[in-house]
């Protein structure tokens, strides 16, 4: 399906890659593209039409596909797996140096909310409107005890750092990856202790920024994974999925992870650290996937212009 298309080859626009299903395998994550209908060549032909300017003002998003009633295309934040809280769990695996048998997810996320604030940075979470959840609704933080447990999954591992590293590409770092997953290893064995309570964290988003705090709508059908390394632009979600007859992406903008670094480590010194938090933020993203899908979602990555 994929040999039929040839790239786009104007280099003077961003460039869109294909890099198969996320696995050959099958996870454990219920959500699956087995439904999906609209061909890959199509999407990928078109992807670009989709990505809108940021709008630094804006709420950030999370990753979750689904519709978003009340998203304003002219004003849109960039999308992270759980929004602004999803980083707590990066930070406390890639560069807290605290003991981590201590703290919690609740605190942690507080913490990256008020960084968030005091940078200049616009936070944003999101519920759903399903009557069956018993969490907040999204699944980067209700589901943050799975993330961990598919992170150290020793039958998912090679899955897992195979995608890392081609997400990665000459960014990726062995020593990097083994000791977050290391880290990733010692909070799971108090996981229920460090993660109880998190729920609570979007009442404190909604404190500490009004209307921060999105309701998405409708049911998950992401068929595909983009992520976004082009800085500034995002993917425009609602009418991404109303010209795809309902097929969903789920959008990552690792440019924002990137700024987010740069902006909570900006001294020269600060370069493992960021590197950490790089390394931890898409180790999550992918054990996320893992545990919302089962590996049969198309991955895409944009990149920049070349020069
Ligand atoms: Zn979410």
């Amino acid at each position: 399906m994929l040999i039929d298309h040839l790239p786009d080859l104007d280099a003077s626009r961003p460039q869109t890659f294909s890099i198969g299903r996320l696995s050959d395998k099958s996870w454990p994550g219920p959500l699956s593209a087995r439904d999906n209908k609209v061909r890959l060549g199509d999407v990928m032909d078109v992807l670009d039409d989709y990505y809108v300017s940021v709008d630094p003002r804006a709420k950030t998003r999370c990753i979750d596909g689904r519709h978003d009633p009340e998203l304003d295309e002219g004003m849109l934040g960039p999308q992270v797996p759980g929004g602004a809280p999803g980083s707590a769990l990066a930070y406390r695996l890639g560069v807290d140096q605290d003991d981590l048998t201590r703290g919690t997810f609740t605190g942690d996320a507080e913490l990256m909310i008020e960084s968030y604030l005091r940078l200049g940075l616009s936070p944003g979470g999101h519920r759903d409107d399903a009557e069956s959840s018993d969490g907040v609704g999204c699944g980067a933080i209700d589901g943050l005890q799975s993330v961990l447990d598919c992170m150290t999954n020793p039958r998912l591992v090679e899955d897992h750092k195979r995608l890392v590293k081609t997400i990665l590409d000459a960014d990726f770092n062995r020593d990097h990856y083994l000791r977050v997953m290391g880290a990733g290893l010692v909070l799971q064995s108090r996981s229920l202790g460090y993660f109880h309570g998190r729920g609570e964290i979007l009442d404190l988003l909604e404190r500490k920024a009004p209307g921060s705090v999105s309701m998405l709508r409708g049911s998950h059908h992401e068929a595909y994974v983009v992520v976004n390394m082009v800085e500034g632009t995002t993917l425009s979600s609602n009418r991404f999925a109303a010209d795809h007859g309902g097929a969903q992406a789920f959008g990552y903008d690792l440019w924002r992870s990137r700024q987010l670094v740069q902006a909570l480590f900006p001294l020269p010194s600060h370069h493992i650290d960021r590197q950490r938090f790089i390394h931890a933020r898409v180790m999550l993203t992918i054990a996320t996937l893992m545990a919302l899908t089962d590996g049969s979602l198309q991955v895409l990555v944009r990149l920049p212009a070349e020069g």
